[in-house]
Parts: C-alpha cells; sequence; structure tokens
C-alpha cells in the first residue's frame, strides 16, 4: 500500500485575522524604522544566526512539505539565504545611505541629496518550489531597508514560512509582527495585495498579471518575478561533457520546478547525437526517491503540475518527439520520473510553454544563432544559456538573447551572486530582486534639497520679473 507523504493544502484564514496581521505589520514597522541601519544589519544578523543553528528542523519541514532531497534543501535554499544575508547585511550601507546629488554650477550654494524611506508594510506572495529561499530571502532585504513584511506563502507550502514566523518570533530580537505570515489560497494573496504599501509578486504569468492589474487599481508598486522557458543553447565546439551535465542538473533540479531551471535544449547538428548520448549516461546515474538521504530527485510539490506535465508529454509524442522516460512512479506522491524528449520542435508545447518539471526536450539546429532566433519568439524572457568554447563569441551573442539573465558555459548559479539583478523581461516579470536596485526598491526615493547660502539674498527667478533678471540668468545659462 502506499503511503501518501503530500500534505494537504492550508486552509484559510480569515479575512478578518488576516487585517489583524497586517495591523500588526504596520504597528511593528513604525517601530522598526526608527532603530538605524546598523542595528538592523546587527539585528537581522543575530536572526538569521539562530536559524541556522536550528539548520535541521529547518531542513525536515521543508523536506516534509516538498519531498526535495534534504542535500537540495541545505545547498540550494539555505546555502544561497546565506549569500543574500551575507551580501545584503555587508552592503546595505553603500547601498542604502543618503545618495549626494549632482547640481549645475549656479546651484552649488544649495544641497541635494536622495533618502531613501521604508515603504511601510511590503506584501511578499510566493509559490511552492521554493519555500524558504523565496520568501525569507526577499524578507531579509524587505526588513533590512526598514519594512515589516506580510508573506503570502502558496496554501501547499505554508508551513515553512510559519516556522521561519515562530522562529523569528522565539528569538525575540526583532518587533513582534515585523515579519506575518498569512496562511491561505489566492482569495488571501489578494488581501495581502490590499494591505500592503509594495507588492513583491513570485509566481506564474497568470496570477502576476492579476495582482499586478489590483495593484495598479490601488496605484501600490508591484514588483513581478514570473515564469521562464530557459533556452540552452549548445553550439559544436562546446565541451561536452560539462554542457550534459549542466543540462541534466539544469532541467531535473528541484525535479524541474525552477523559474531559471533549463526548459528546453538546442544543439548543433554536429554534436547532437553525441551529446544525447552523454545526457543519457547521465540521467541513468539519477537517484530518485522521497526519503531524502542519498537521492538526486524527489516528487512534485504541487498536485496538478503531474496531469500538466503529462499532458505536455502525450502532445509531444502525437507530434512526433520520442519521450524517453517521465513515467508516473506513484501517482499519490507525485512521483515522476525524468523525461527526455527527443526530436522536439516548435510545434511542440513542451518547447513553448513553461513545463516546471522533470522534462528535457532536446532540438537539434543547424545553428545555435537560428536557436536564439527561435527562443526570442517566445513570450518569456527570464534566463538562458550559451555553451561554447569561444567564450568571446558567446558574450557577443549574449546581446541578441531576449532574457534578463544569460550564462555562458553556466545556469542557475546566478542567483547566489545577489550583486547581479535577478529578473525577466517580457513575460517573465517587472523589476528585479537582489543587486542595488533590488534593495532600494523597497524604499521611495525622498529628494532633499536645502539651499545653504547667502541667507537673507532672494533667488533672481523669483519675482518681481524683469528684462535685466532675464538677461541676466539666459547669460548664466549659456555659461552651464
Ligand atoms: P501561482 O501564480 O499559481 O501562485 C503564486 C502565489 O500567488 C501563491 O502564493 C498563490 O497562492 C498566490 N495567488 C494565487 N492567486 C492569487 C491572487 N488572485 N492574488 C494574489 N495572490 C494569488 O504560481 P505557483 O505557486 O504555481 O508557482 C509556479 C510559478 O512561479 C512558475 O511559473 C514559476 O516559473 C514561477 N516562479 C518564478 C520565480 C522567479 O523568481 N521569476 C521563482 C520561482 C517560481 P496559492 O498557491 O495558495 O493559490
Amino acid at each position: 500500500m502506499t503511503v501518501k507523504t503530500v500534505p494537504a493544502a492550508a486552509s484559510n484564514m480569515t479575512l478578518g485575522e488576516i487585517a489583524a496581521r497586517a495591523a500588526n505589520a504596520r504597528q511593528a514597522a513604525a517601530s522598526w524604522r526608527r532603530y538605524s541601519l546598523s542595528e538592523r544589519v546587527e539585528l537581522l544578523r543575530a536572526v538569521w544566526q539562530e536559524l541556522t543553528s536550528r539548520k535541521k528542523e529547518l531542513c525536515a519541514v521543508v523536506h516534509a512539505e516538498t519531498g526535495k532531497p534534504l542535500a537540495e534543501v541545505e545547498m540550494m535554499e539555505l546555502a544561497t539565504a546565506h549569500l543574500i544575508v551575507r551580501y545584503f547585511t555587508s552592503n546595505a550601507h553603500r547601498i542604502l545611505q543618503d545618495q549626494p546629488a549632482w547640481r549645475p554650477w549656479p546651484l552649488l550654494n544649495k544641497r541635494a541629496y536622495v533618502r531613501y524611506v521604508p515603504r511601510g508594510v511590503v506584501g511578499l506572495i510566493t509559490p511552492w518550489n521554493l519555500p524558504f529561499l523565496i520568501p525569507f530571502g526577499d524578507a531579509l532585504a524587505a526588513m533590512l531597508a526598514g519594512n515589516a513584511v506580510l508573506v503570502k506563502p502558496s496554501e501547499w507550502t505554508s508551513r515553512t514560512a510559519q516556522w521561519v514566523e515562530d522562529a523569528i518570533r522565539a528569538c525575540g530580537l526583532l518587533p513582534e509582527g515585523l515579519f506575518s505570515v498569512v496562511v491561505g489560497d489566492g482569495q488571501a494573496g489578494a488581501q495581502v495585495v490590499a494591505e500592503s504599501d509594495m507588492v513583491l509578486f513570485t509566481g506564474s504569468f497568470a496570477t502576476g498579471r492579476a495582482v499586478a492589474q489590483s495593484a495598479a487599481a490601488q496605484l501600490k508598486p508591484c514588483v513581478l518575478e514570473l515564469g521562464g522557458k530557459h533556452p540552452m543553447i549548445v553550439f559544436k565546439d562546446a565541451e561536452l561533457s560539462r554542457a550534459a551535465k549542466a543540462a541534466v542538473w539544469g532541467s531535473f533540479a528541484n525535479c524541474g520546478q525552477l523559474c531559471v531551471g533549463v526548459e528546453r535544449v538546442y544543439v548543433e547538428s554536429e554534436v547532437h547525437d553525441r551529446f544525447v548520448e552523454l545526457v543519457r549516461r547521465e540521467m541513468s546515474g539519477l537517484r530518485q526517491g522521497l526519503g531524502g538521504q542519498d537521492v538526486d530527485l524527489g516528487r512534485l510539490i504541487f498536485p496538478p503540475q503531474l496531469a500538466r506535465i503529462k499532458e505536455q508529454l502525450e502532445d509531444a509524442a502525437a507530434k512526433g518527439g520520442r519521450v524517453i522516460g517521465g513515467e508516473v512512479l506513484d501517482e499519490a506522491n507525485l512521483m515522476m520520473s525524468p523525461a527526455l524528449v527527443l526530436g522536439a520542435s516548435h510545434d511542440m508545447k513542451v518547447m513553448t510553454e513553461e513545463t516546471f518539471g522533470p522534462v528535457m526536450p532536446i532540438m537539434k539546429v543547424d545553428r545555435g544563432e537560428e536557436a536564439i532566433r527561435l527562443s526570442n519568439g517566445g513570450s518569456y524572457g527570464l534566463s538562458a544559456s550559451l555553451w561554447t568554447a569561444d567564450t568571446a563569441r558567446a558574450e557577443r551573442l549574449c546581446a541578441s538573447v531576449e532574457a534578463g539573465m544569460v550564462c555562458v558555459n553556466d545556469l542557475l548559479t546566478h542567483y547566489a551572486v545577489c550583486s547581479l539583478p535577478f529578473g525577466g523581461i517580457k513575460h517573465s516579470g517587472l523589476g528585479r530582486r537582489h543587486s542595488d536596485e533590488g534593495l532600494r526598491m523597497f524604499c521611495w526615493p525622498q529628494s532633499v534639497f536645502i539651499h545653504e547660502w547667502p541667507a537673507r539674498a532672494p533667488e533672481p527667478w523669483w519675482f518681481p520679473y524683469d528684462r535685466a533678471k532675464t538677461r541676466l540668468v539666459s547669460w548664466i545659462m549659456k555659461l552651464t
């Protein structure tokens, strides 16, 4: 008998409960903004230390909720969160300090600068694929910038966020309610938009668009981190063994449920067969299971995904693709084996729609440039990678790839390089997390302009107007 390990979706908080959490967060934000940046840095570092001292417990919660290998929880979620904490706490002063503004010389008797003011309550609406990294990483940056956060995780992975909330409360270091979790479905998410001063949404294009519409109607800033269709383009001079290993990891890490994961592979015809052979050899060594230890792949996280992926594989097979693997191993536990689709083409959904599962379609192309053109034709533009020994040529080609993030002979790991903006174009989103921009977005810029001297004299362009003043100002402008 199969023992079902997939937890049920969490039940909704009532609208009253959500409003009470939002009120708590607002109160916490008012007190938190009075802390100096140095105090915030110190306290958030201490919170991170407390969380990592309970690492085993945290890994167990994420594993129970997602079925992913413990090694993956540790390397992908915790290690990356560590780098986010390190980067932002070390760079916050540089990024958030007042920025002096340039002035034209006739105004050098004045001071001008930009001050970054916390927005208040930031709503973080997050998906189920990285239930610790996404909510915590984004919350860390938002709190560092002086805000409280109202986190709405997916109803399928709420326990991890709740664990973090409890652990933060137990430390007693931050104002009560600064990190507040709202549990529920899309309706709860909609209320989070209504209660927040800014929204950072991570999820699908369809929901992201609805969230953006609602935020626009309320005139609230909204940053969107949406889906992707990572094209991996392998040129004939690529180091094929590294490229094949990367394709397998990039397609099947997190059981294929990564927004920047490889979703389609284009290979130049001269090396196509050798590449496929290397990929198959690599795949044959993958270990799959739900135990968490000594496995490479776990299960799908979101129940409807199984049917969606099956449908894409059937579509590919019906259109002449050769599907290898992709069997449903344990329906109750959402386990499917990784799938390879050979002979893939652009009339198949698996090459054009987001799959978000352990599927690697491979398409043969005459030239890598053709693959760039084909992939640019799609609606997503999140990440892409080029694989070639000629890195100078690849760097030139990067400019023609329509994606927010392009790697050469590498993939996925750029998430951990927090100095790089992370985000997409087209249907993959608006705005960026990480980087200077991704921390400053949690503040509104206030322009400050101060007249310093002479204290008494009026400006020549004030009333009353006369011809001499006009001539003087135009003469000054000519010299500027
Ligand atoms: P969804 O868009 O279905 O859901 C995302 C979040 O929005 C969930 O918390 C969901 O709640 C909530 N939600 C649903 N409806 C509404 C609404 N009307 N108003 C406000 N919130 C709402 O995405 P998934 O959870 O299925 O995540 C998978 C998607 O996320 C993929 O497309 C993937 O590419 C993308 N993603 C993008 C990343 C990026 O950084 N660009 C990173 C990771 C994933 P509930 O789940 O409870 O219904």
